[in-house]
């Protein structure tokens, strides 16, 4: 489905990212796997063997994203596809958390998809491409607690549409993912709790997490052709969580 197609994935050594590049691979697509997990990262691009390498980045810093895209399209050759998935959250109210907290939450949720794409749009403008964002249902609805982690996913779903507006004459779509709850490392913490997880399931009208494959794929439909006429758009994979209003079942 993505034959020969050069693609970047942020985050990839982990969780939904890691699914992504096994799918991406699966369907014929070239992989960079960008990622601050050397160990990771490079077990995997060596698992998985021709048609996907490893480039080691700190998403914090920008000059390190400059020199990371420089590097994936001189190992590709160009670039038809960019993913950036990395992120994490931290939990706190506003009174509590410390600033640098809420700017490291800033830099890698949303400020380094400003570095990647500003980097990255003058090789997708090429031939056209695809752009897909992971954003969160939490930058949909707010999550208690989640303040720097809501705000930082909710602005990378209105920069989504901003920039599918600005590049829809260059043919780049660009589109987000809000996942729910979905089974990776990143949620270990939440699954090792019964009592939270039980909580968490009865907001969930499919009464389970997802897995991060059911994440990839839909980033595989998007990244596709499949998805010719689809830009600027947020779909949440959640279950159904993002359409309930929260009345009691
Ligand atoms: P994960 O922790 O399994 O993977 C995240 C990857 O990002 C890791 O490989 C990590 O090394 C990388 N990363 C983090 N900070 C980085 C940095 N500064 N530089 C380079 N790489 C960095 O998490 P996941 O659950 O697969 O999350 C992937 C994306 O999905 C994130 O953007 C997350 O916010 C989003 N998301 C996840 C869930 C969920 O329930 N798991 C829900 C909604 C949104």
């Amino acid at each position: 489905m993505l034959q020969n197609k050069k693609t970047v994935i942020t985050g990839g050594a982990s969780g939904i990212g890691e699914q992504a590049v096994r799918l991406f691979h699966e369907n014929g697509a070239q992989v960079v796997i960008a990622d601050m997990n050397e160990a990771n990262g490079t077990a995997l691009a060596n698992e998985l063997g021709e048609g996907v390498s490893f480039i080691k980045v700190d998403l914090s810093i920008p000059e390190e994203i400059e020199q990371m895209i420089a590097s994936a399209v001189e190992t590709l050759g160009a670039l038809d596809i960019l993913i950036n998935n990395a992120g994490f959250g931290t939990y706190g109210r506003t009174h509590i958390i410390a600033p640098e907290t809420w700017y490291k939450v800033m830099e890698v949720n949303l400020n380094a998809l400003f570095h990647t794409c500003r980097h990255a749009i003058p090789h997708l403008m090429k031939n056209g491409g695809s752009i897909i964002n992971t954003a969160s249902v939490s930058g949909t609805r707010a999550d208690y607690g989640f303040n720097a982690y809501a705000a930082a996913k909710g602005g990378v779903i209105n920069y989504t549409r901003n920039l599918a507006l600005d590049y829809a004459t260059d043919n780049i779509r660009v589109n987000s993912i809000s996942p729910g709850l979905i089974k990776t490392p990143l949620t270990g913490p939440l699954t090792g709790q019964p009592e939270a997880y039980r909580e968490y399931m009865h907001n969930i009208p499919m009464s389970r997490a997802g897995e991060p494959q059911e994440i990839a794929k839909v980033m595989l439909f998007l990244a596709s052709d499949l998805a010719s006429f689809v830009t600027g758009q947020n779909i949440c994979v959640d279950g159904g969580a993002s359409a309930w209003n929260g009345q009691p079942r």
